[in-house]
């Protein structure tokens, strides 16, 4: 099927190339002009863009179209609206329905810099949606509006080191972790179908201690979903670039090239929806879910983060000493963001998933630090100390900015920490604390509005400084920001039992579940950075908070309930099945031979008859824990409650069940195990 991705690529994207050749040359300049610099998109342009982007897609076969946006909930949302209007003739007309995408004070804003597509003959029009009144109702419009702030402050900072204005772009590069299983054993787990993880299953015999899943070779099934995958990806323009199975058995990873932040994230969005879809045409399902299986790896979605100045990368150190300068800006003031909105950020990756995820197997722990590598940890250190650290050169840093020295440094930063939540990996930060399933604009947004608040600070500071004055403050403001961020740098081992409590020490914070992380989200510290920029208001920033957190106790809820259901009707029955087959054989044995030692039997059935007794106490207590908290009206004490008695209480029952998994005959299992699921074909 795989065809030359040159002929197929950006097929059904109504994208640069196509509106360079459809669109008047008037209108083409108008809207590019809106597109790079921002400029606000008149009328008459979009009208024109409009009809010429309708005839396009119904050459190219839709019958419908729908704005897509970002709800916040879910993931994508989209309400298709056909193209024909019925005639009274019995004919039908194409409408002009589109005009309403583009009008300013609607409900849907056309998002220009995001290009148009056909998916299942839908046009789909990547839309911002907001209230008439301008409240943001989506997870798109605050990206776009935190795209804009780090552009502004960005170009401060640059207009220092005297460079003209330019488009600055978020670059990003979401790397998406999944699990494929076959749909068979998916439609014969209530969990799986109802929570997307498996709230039980006894550890398999073989987990992923060979790593022979890692390297071993893509097995066909799955190469022919990940061709089909690509393919189809490419005809939308979204350019997966590697794929790869991942350490545990039956998982995934698939890593695009970045691109801009707002187009990365809705490729990324879409990259999960076709991967659901096309799994199903393999017999397969694709989980999303950031902990599908207990006692192997999680799924996450690392965000690959930096800034680019009309093109060119600055976090990568330059040829010369105020490229080095500028780089060592850049770099000092995401470290100032990160440690001072490091509750943000970790807010930012909270979901009920991710709660069972981070600091379990090969996830980053719940406490937000940096990893520089040594090479470049090692000039921090002199910087912040002034002093010669192990580096020779460390005092030429100090004397000369430090230049001369950097580039060879950096280009081999190859000791990557993978238990890092933010790692510097060469020429961009790698924030690895997010989860599979989870949209990354919020996580973006809160990493835009805090850099370009270190830059805000660093340009107000610099204000009016030219030359080597200049050079000279900013050297001294960088090494005092590093001074006081210092804490926030950390390149050993966040799985270790230590860091946690060196952690504490610094005074960084561990917020282990989402009922901890959320009320970072309200602080007055963050409302402010939020209302300083212009990205939320005090109003949007409290409603997100109450959407987020019903989320998190409606999911709860729904785990809880399957939970139940799943013990009440297929365990307690089995168990007790088996307990009576294995009651009535001892009783059978017996009557042929009285003699025989029976007590391998009947250690069985006692073990069976007291799991049956454990599992019903706790079954009672979930339950009246469950329906008393369901009923707590305040979301966030309801959350606290979840998180603190319900979420352990079903992890106990899980506990008694999973050991008597192993005690009742496969035969009498009333549902596929771990080993049955994750090593199939
Ligand atoms: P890993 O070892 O984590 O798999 P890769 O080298 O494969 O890392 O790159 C991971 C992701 O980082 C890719 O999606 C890549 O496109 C992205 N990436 C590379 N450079 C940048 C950049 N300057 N800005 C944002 N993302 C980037
Ligand atoms: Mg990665």
């Amino acid at each position: 099927m795989s065809t030359n991705v040159s002929d197929i690529y950006g097929s059904l994207v109504f994208n640069e190339h196509v509106m360079a050749e459809r669109l008047p040359s008037v209108t083409y300049k108008a809207l590019m002009r809106t597109i790079e610099r921002g400029e606000p998109l008149d009328i008459e342009v979009a009208n024109v863009v409009a009809h010429s982007m309708k005839e396009w897609a119904i050459e190219h076969g839709a019958t419908h179209y729908t704005h897509w946006f970002q709800p916040l909930t879910g993931m994508t949302s989209e309400k298709h609206d056909s193209f024909l209007d019925p005639i009274s003739d019995g004919r039908a007309l194409p409408n002009g329905g589109l005009r309403a995408t583009f009008e300013a004070r609607g409900y849907t804003a056309w998002d220009p810099t995001s290009y148009a597509f056909i998916k299942d003959e839908v046009l789909c029009i990547p839309t911002a949606f907001c209230s008439y009144t301008g409240e943001a109702l989506d997870e798109k419009t605050p990206l776009l509006r935190s795209m804009a702030a780090i552009e502004e402050q960005a170009n401060r900072v640059l207009a220092l080191f005297g460079e003209k204005r330019r488009r600055i772009d978020v670059t990003i590069g979401c790397e998406q972790e999944y699990f494929l299983i076959s749909e068979e054993q998916y439609k014969q787990r209530l969990d799986l179908m109802l929570t997307n993880r498996t709230l039980f299953g006894y550890a398999p015999c073989k987990g992923q201690e060979l790593d022979d899943h890692y390297f071993g070779a893509i097995r066909p099934t799955v190469n022919e979903f990940m061709k089909e995958l690509d393919d189809e990806l490419w005809k939308l323009g979204v350019p997966a670039k590697t794929k790869h199975n991942e350490v545990a058995p039956a998982q995934h990873e698939l890593a695009p090239i970045f691109e801009n932040a707002n187009r990365a994230i809705d490729h990324n969005l879409l990259t999960m929806e076709k991967m659901r879809l096309i799994a199903s045409r393999h017999g397969l399902v694709c989980l999303q879910h950031e902990k599908p299986f207990a006692g192997i790896n999680g799924s996450g979605k690392h965000d690959n983060w930096s800034l680019a100045a009309g093109g060119r990368n600055l976090l990568e150190p330059g040829e010369n000493p105020m490229e080095n300068l500028r780089f060592l800006v850049f770099l000092t003031c995401v470290i100032e963001a990160v440690d001072e909105y490091q509750e943000l950020l970790r807010m930012s990756a909270a979901s009920a998933g991710n709660d069972h995820r981070l600091g379990a197997n090969e996830a980053p722990p719940a406490i937000v630090s940096i990893f520089l590598g040594s090479e470049l940890s090692g000039i921090v250190d002199a910087l912040v100390n002034d002093h010669e650290s192990e580096y020779e050169s460390a005092d030429k840093i100090a004397m000369d900015l430090g230049v001369s020295v950097l580039p060879a440094f950096l280009i081999d930063n190859t000791d990557r920490n993978r238990t890092s939540p933010f790692a510097f990996t060469g020429n961009k930060f790698e924030f690895r604390m997010p989860g599979s399933s989870q949209n990354l604009s919020e996580t973006n947004t809160i990493l835009n509005t805090a850099v370009s608040k270190s830059l805000k600070d660093f340009a107000d500071a610099m204000d009016g400084l030219t030359g080597e004055a200049f050079e000279k403050a900013a050297l001294a403001h960088i090494k005092q920001l590093l001074k006081d961020h210092s804490r926030i740098i950390f390149d050993g081992n966040g799985y270790s039992e230590e860091w946690q409590a060196e952690a504490a020490r610094r005074g960084l914070v561990n917020l282990p579940t989402t009922a901890d992380a959320m009320p970072a989200l309200i602080s007055q510290k963050s409302i402010d950075l939020f209302e300083e920029f212009g990205i939320l208001t005090e109003a949007e920033v409290r409603s997100r908070y109450e959407v987020k957190l019903e989320k998190y106790n409606k999911l709860i809820n729904i785990e809880a309930r399957t939970c139940k259901r799943m013990v009440r009707q297929l365990y307690l029955p089995a168990i007790a099945d088996y307990a009576a087959e294995v009651a009535a054989n001892i009783g059978k044995v017996h009557a042929v031979s009285p003699d025989a030692d029976l007590s391998p039997q009947e250690h069985i059935l006692a073990k069976l008859n007291r799991g049956v007794k454990v599992i019903d106490d706790l079954l009672i207590q979930l339950d009246e824990t469950h329906h008393r908290v369901r009923a707590i009206p305040d979301q966030q004490e309801c959350a606290n409650e979840n998180a603190s008695k319900v979420v352990p209480l079903m992890d106990a029952l899980r506990a008694e069940v999973d050991a008597l998994e192993i005690v009742v005959s496969a035969n009498h299992w009333p549902v596929p195990s771990y080993n049955d699921i994750l090593f199939y074909a």
